[in-house]
């Protein structure tokens, strides 16, 4: 990082020197005042895009029609953009506008919350104007400026403040809030992506159980573009377990289990809010052998029972989702309960669930001493559905142990099966 600071200085040095203003702004400001880490340190300037390209070597055209530079020096990359005020705001969100200036308190005035409106100069002098430092100490977080206003400019500062509130501890001013519950429903103009993007920071951040807990709040999720499921966590008593998952998916689907939808109802509320297909997929299977453990257990359940369940959901939905579960039952035992797996269960798993997975011979169908080419070729009939059924019958009964995982073995058995089970459907 300091080294990072000192080419950030260089830069501001090379504008200063060309006759220019420039400052560090933004996140690295604030950052650096609280002594955390800082992730990136932007520059502002009096210059002009094209003169902030003709200065420096090695320019990138990131973002012209917004005024910003990427500068790039000795092999990092830093955004500079000029002095700017905005305008014209739709619907809500994102300006149509900038206007390019020479003022920056004018630059800071059009910032979302004191904290974030601040500058550093060349000398490491503090520039202030809306008293971020004094909030910070006094730990709020409150909007520049009148607060209705700043949300009905551009709606998603509504769940950027709830962000930045959960993961800097902050408590939100008192008119900040009652303008965020009075503007919420702004937040329907707000595109999905936008949505995603602010609340998956707000999971990874440092804090998402109060981040959750502020939504819940706030009924923000209420009042979104597409109506989710996820809003029903209003309902919901959440422990704060589930925060120390260091895998970001995890919390997602922890989220998912915590209002007990369907694997099909995540999948689909996913999509929704544009998470990637690999990303979809991955809870949705987790969420799939919470319920195929649900369907499972009945009264005469006992450890046995519950081990071949276990497994068969390992076979049926993949090692990596019945780990993943495994996770989060373990940070948040009480998440079963949701699924009527009684505590004394999910203690057994717990404890066990990893040891049973690594106790299976096969896992995947690729582990199978057998391949669909060789039973085709093997039992000599058209091919067809019952292929893969047969399959997943073998790989059902050698991962519990029931077949030995060797050719001829499996060949007998596939042979009886397509016989018996198949050929009398
Ligand atoms: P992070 O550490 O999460 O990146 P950040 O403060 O750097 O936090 P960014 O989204 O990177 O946040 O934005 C950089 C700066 O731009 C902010 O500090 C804020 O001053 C300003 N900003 C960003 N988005 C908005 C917005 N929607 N409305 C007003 N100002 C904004
Ligand atoms: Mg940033």
């Amino acid at each position: 990082t300091q080294d990072l600071e000192r080419k950030a200085k260089k830069i501001i040095g090379k504008l200063i020197d060309a006759g220019f203003e420039a400052y560090m702004v933004g996140g690295c400001v604030r950052d650096k005042h609280l002594k955390r880490p800082v992730k990136d340190f932007d520059i502002a300037t009096s210059a002009k895009p094209e003169q902030v390209q003709q200065l420096f070597h090695r320019t990138i055209p990131t973002g012209l029609q917004h005024g910003t530079v990427s500068v790039m020096m000795e092999d990092s990359l830093f955004e500079v953009t000029t002095f700017r005020i905005e305008s014209g705001y739709e619907d809500f969100r994102r300006p149509t506008e900038v206007q390019f200036i020479d003022s920056l308190y004018e630059d800071l005035r059009r910032r979302d919350f004191t904290m974030n409106a601040m500058a550093l100069d060349v000398d490491g002098q503090l520039i202030d104007p809306f008293h971020g430092v004094d909030d910070m100490k006094n730990n709020l977080l409150r909007c520049v400026g009148d607060a209705n206003e700043r949300f009905q400019e551009d709606a998603l500062r509504m769940l950027r403040c709830i962000r930045f509130a959960a993961h800097y501890g902050l408590e939100i001013e008192e008119q900040t809030w009652a303008a965020l519950l009075k503007q919420a429903p702004l937040l329907e103009h707000i595109a999905m992506e936008r949505v995603r993007m602010e609340l998956e920071r707000m999971i990874d951040g440092a804090a998402p159980a109060h981040a959750v807990q502020l939504l819940i709040d706030s009924q923000l999720l209420g009042h979104l573009k597409q109506t989710l499921r996820l809003a029903d966590l209003k309902q919901v008593k959440l422990t704060r377990g589930w925060s120390s998952l260091k895998e970001p998916l995890y919390k997602w689907a922890y989220l998912y289990l915590c209002i007990r939808v369907s694997a099909a109802e995540a999948e689909l509320e996913l999509r929704q809010l544009t998470f990637s297909k690999q990303q979809l997929e991955q809870v949705r299977q987790i969420i799939a052998v919470a319920h195929h453990l649900r369907r499972q257990l009945t009264d005469e359940t006992d450890e046995a029972a519950l081990q071949e369940a276990w497994k068969l959901s390992a076979v049926t939905y993949g090692q990596q989702a019945v780990g993943g579960l495994h996770e989060i039952v373990t940070a948040a035992p009480e998440v079963l309960a949701r699924f009527e797996v009684e505590a004394k269960w999910s203690e057994i798993l717990i404890n066990n669930g990893l040891d049973w997975l690594k106790d299976m011979p096969v896992h995947r169908l690729e582990d199978l001493e057998l391949g669909g080419k060789e039973l085709l070729a093997h039992i000599s009939k058209p091919a067809g559905p019952w292929v893969s059924r047969v399959l997943a019958h073998l790989l059902r009964e050698a991962a519990m142990q029931r077949l030995t995982n060797e050719r001829d073995l499996l060949l007998a058995e596939a042979e009886r099966y397509y016989e018996k089970v198949l050929q009398q459907e």
